[in-house]
């Protein structure tokens, strides 16, 4: 009875300990895998530039000292361009859409970020421009203070203090 008794106190603890262990040697090992892993490809790309190559495939480089082939470039443009347009339209999303506050244009090629009390202009020049500035408020939670809108009324904002669709006035 006693034997028994010891018995079941003694196996949770043994089996949390095992648990335990192979949780440690997972993390350690997945560590160590992710450094080899992370070396190796450096490695790699080391040797790639070095012989001139793609480091993404055996080609040559689309041009001396260019990390990437001909096709390799166009792909990673397009991502780079696929992946910067998501940020635009996430920011757009959270400060009132993806349309222009003002003359309502939803062409997201004419659309930017600026401060709303009207010194976005400094803010950009000074702190962050695009991609950085979209990267900033993402990053930042989305502080309250800005607005989508196209080239054409920022720059009227801007240069003239008011924008022509709504009139001198406004
Ligand atoms: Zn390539
Ligand atoms: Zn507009
Ligand atoms: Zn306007």
């Amino acid at each position: 009875m006693i034997r028994h008794n010891l018995l079941l106190e003694y196996l949770p603890t043994v089996a949390q300990e095992r648990i335990d262990t192979e949780r440690a040697y997972g993390r350690r090992h997945y560590r160590d895998n992710r450094d080899r892993a992370l070396y190796n490809k450096r490695l790699y790309t080391h040797r790639q530039l070095l012989k001139g190559l793609c480091v993404l495939c055996p080609k040559k480089a689309w041009r001396e000292g260019a990390r990437h082939c001909e096709k390799h470039r166009k792909d990673m443009h397009r991502f780079n361009h696929e992946s910067s347009d998501r940020l635009k339209l996430e920011i757009f999303d959270h400060y009132g859409g993806r349309f222009c506050k003002c003359c309502k244009v939803d062409l997201i090629e004419f659309l930017s970020v600026h401060h709303a009390n009207g010194d976005g202009a400094r803010h950009r020049r000074e702190v962050l421009q695009g991609k950085r500035l979209y990267q900033w408020l993402r990053r930042n939670k989305f502080p309250p203070g800005f607005e989508v809108m196209c080239m054409n009324c920022n720059f009227a904002l801007g240069h003239f203090g008011y924008c022509p669709h709504a009139g001198k006035g406004a």
